[in-house]
């Protein structure tokens, strides 16, 4: 690779929540703003190579995609190891195999992007003098509280964790505990209140920190986080919103579930999916098909095994009732279904769906990628939110953007039953042209407008661009004076 454009490094930590944005926002910087971008993946196994997602996009620009080789840690963790910190070990023992790759590239790369699990790596950048930015994958509202996390005394975290009051975020919402972070809930792992408080330092100190957001959804978050009166006193880069990052919709192959969506009237059937690592409980996704039944709405329903649930977690190798049902949904499920419903094991091609003209809601567990696919199509949404940051999205989408409802307790930790689920997917199915329709549009088109060339996540990624190249116009002047 010749060192004449600035040469951007991105290290995507696991899960496809983080590879597929991180990838999303590679293409753009070469795309767009004419950089060579290489990406670093880590990963639990070596299967992800395998994904058609893993394929290079083609570009104009090279973007190389590489798996670093997975560090078993089976040594390292244990049962009760929860998944952020396995996360953390997995990255920080995957440091000396990215240190060595860039240590042997012919030209010394301009930046390196991590995302929030790979701020460990930041002191590789600077340790070869690189440009070091943070890439956070969710919401400028998240950033925030990442940035104010190691700030936070005693006493506020008392009233918050223990009192259960409403988190206060300088200039920003507060968070309800209902909707906190799951950090905030088990007092016990205080390994990963320690390790998220060098997380929000390192991503204060890094040059520049991009947001998977855009300037009119969030600005008062946005705000907070530049001022110096409210979070920009911690926050020492520019704060740069470059979303919606999202996968683009590109109907590749035939399947099954897209030709049972082409059959489907305009905007009714209801799209059910919890994401890439969602999973519920035997009882929940027993009320979850039986109200999916009682809506009477057409549906596409991604089921995973429910989580106590004891078979294999191979879908189609539990326990079938006659009509081929598996014994964790109610019998005779499918034959009763079989008109309006389809049921996908494990895994559907999300982004086609959203973009069909079929689909009039999405019952989501709030993932940010998932809440973003939903917003650039167009699309209401069952707020159902399980972990992570995923409570504060979903109060975000349904009290602030009024885009979503919520059920009344908390599907990660109450069963909602099957009268409640049926009464959201008609609120949501049988609005037409009200007002949680009418401004997720409106969300939608200011999506776009940000994404366009001279709009606001595309001025972000040229200034990044600018500062790439100052960078790499800095080193070859030094190069040359050495
Ligand atoms: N996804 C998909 N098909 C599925 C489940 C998930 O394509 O059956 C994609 C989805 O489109 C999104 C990502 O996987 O881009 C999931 O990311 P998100 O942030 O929504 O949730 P996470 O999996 O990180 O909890």
């Amino acid at each position: 690779m010749k060192n004449a454009n600035p040469h951007a490094v991105l290290l995507a930590s696991p899960g496809m929540g983080h590879f597929i944005p991180v990838v999303e926002l590679g293409k753009r910087l070469a795309t767009h703003h004419g950089l060579d971008v290489t990406i670093f993946v880590v990963a639990a196994d070596a299967s992800i190579a395998e994904s058609p997602l893993f394929k290079p996009p083609r570009t104009p620009n090279p973007l190389n995609l590489v798996l670093l080789p997975p560090v078993d840690i089976s040594a390292l963790v244990d049962s009760s190891t929860s998944v952020v910190t396995q996360l953390l070990i997995m990255m920080r023992e995957a440091l000396p195999l990215l240190r060595a790759a860039i240590s042997a590239m012919k030209y010394r790369p301009t930046a390196l992007i991590v995302d929030l699990f790979g701020t460990e790596a930041l002191a590789i950048a600077e340790e070869f003098d690189m440009l070091k930015y943070a890439f956070i994958t969710s919401t400028a509202w998240f950033l925030a509280v990442a940035v104010h996390f190691p700030y936070i005394d005693e006493e506020a975290e008392h009233k918050h964790r223990v009192l259960k009051r409403p988190l206060d975020i300088p200039g920003c919402r507060s968070i309800r505990y209902e909707d906190t972070l799951d950090l905030f809930l088990d007092p016990t792992d205080r390994n990963l209140y320690v390790n998220f408080t060098h997380i929000g330092m390192e991503v204060s100190n890094a040059d520049g920190i991009l947001v998977n957001t855009w300037q009119d959804l969030e600005p008062l978050t946005l705000h907070a986080l530049e001022n110096e009166k409210f979070l920009g006193r911690v926050v020492k880069g520019s704060v740069y919103p470059a979303g919606p990052l999202v996968r683009p919709n590109e109907r590749s192959s035939k399947s099954e579930v897209m030709d049972w969506l082409d059959m489907q009237p305009m905007e009714s059937v209801i799209y059910v999916s919890f994401g890439s690592g969602g999973t519920l409980s035997v009882k929940q996704t027993s009320e979850l098909a039986w109200g999916l039944e009682l809506s009477q709405h057409r549906f596409i329903w991604v089921v995973r095994p429910p989580v106590d649930d004891d078979v294999s977690a191979n879908f189609f190798n539990v326990t079938n009732s006659h009509d081929g049902t598996p014994s964790y949904l109610p019998d005779g499920f499918f034959t009763r279904i079989r008109n309006r419903g389809m049921v996908v094991p494990m895994w559907a091609p999300q982004t086609e769906i959203l973009a069909h003209q079929s689909i009039a809601g999405f019952f989501s567990h709030c993932g940010w990628n998932s809440t973003l696919e939903s917003m650039v199509n167009g699309v209401p949404m069952v707020a159902w939110p399980l972990y992570a940051e995923q409570q504060m999205n979903a109060a975000m989408l349904a009290e602030e953007l009024e885009v979503a409802v919520r059920p009344k307790l908390q599907p990660n930790t109450s069963v909602v039953e099957r009268e409640e689920i049926a009464e959201m997917v008609r609120r949501v199915m049988e609005l037409k042209g009200n007002a949680m329709r009418e401004k997720v549009k409106e969300l939608q088109r200011s999506a776009n407008q940000a994404l366009v060339q001279g709009g606001s996540s595309y001025n972000s990624l040229s200034k990044v661009s600018k500062e790439c190249e100052l960078k790499l116009r800095r080193l070859s002047a030094m190069a040359l004076g050495a």
